[in-house]
């Protein structure tokens, strides 16, 4: 109970990891001008509205969306999406039947291409223990009460593999254009811990 490692979680997060960019800018290994335009890059211009794009599409082409299913990766790249984090994308569709919900158990891998960098809820670590042993009650707890006859599915991703989500288009969008479903898409649907709603 008393090692190190339960002591530092004491301290905060940031702080550790402001003490390890020192480290390594001290020692050579990382050119902090580099990181700095890499994290800028990740906050301001690489966002969830990426991963929309991919889900509208595949809501209105159902050629891209059986695409998106067999090759995720290839078929994201289709609209210019691919980088770090984003080498193996996995597509995995929500159906009535079925709801998927995506975690790392490990860390906090995440499809940086299509959503940009993960959020705070993401990586702690009692999201990442719980939603594995009691996703429904996770879920509800994050305010999505998946129906008892829906199965859930929870996908680990890893440095090999990144899931996503492609939530289920809801009703009354029916006559709704590709562009003007983009904007309905959040960042929590395509994680699968929310649902996407017609307004
Ligand atoms: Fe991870």
């Amino acid at each position: 109970m008393s090692s190190d490692l339960t002591v530092n979680d004491h301290i905060p997060i940031a702080l550790r990891a402001e003490a390890l960019e020192q480290i390594l800018v001290e020692r050579g290994l990382v050119d902090p001008a580099v990181m700095d335009g890499f994290i800028k890059a990740y906050e301001q211009d690489v966002g969830p509205l990426n991963g929309a794009k991919v889900v509208a599409k595949a809501w209105t082409d159902p050629d891209y969306k059986s695409r998106l299913l067999d090759d995720g990766t290839a078929a994201v790249g289709e609209l210019g999406f691919k980088g770090p984090q984003g080498e193996h994308i996995v597509v995995v569709e929500n159906t009535d039947d079925v709801h998927n919900v995506v975690v790392c158990t490990l860390c906090s891998c995440y499809p940086w291409p299509l959503l940009g960098l993960p959020p705070s809820w993401y990586k702690d670590p009692a999201y990442r223990s719980r939603v594995v042993k009691e996703p429904r009650t996770v879920l509800s707890e994050m305010g999505l009460d998946v129906p008892d006859g829906t199965e859930i599915k929870v996908w680990d991703s890893s440095s090999e593999v990144r899931f996503f989500v492609l939530p289920r288009r809801p009703s009354g969008t029916e006559g709704m254009s590709e562009e003007d479903l983009i904007p309905l898409v959040t960042r929590d649907a395509m994680v699968g811990v929310a649902e996407v709603t017609a307004s």
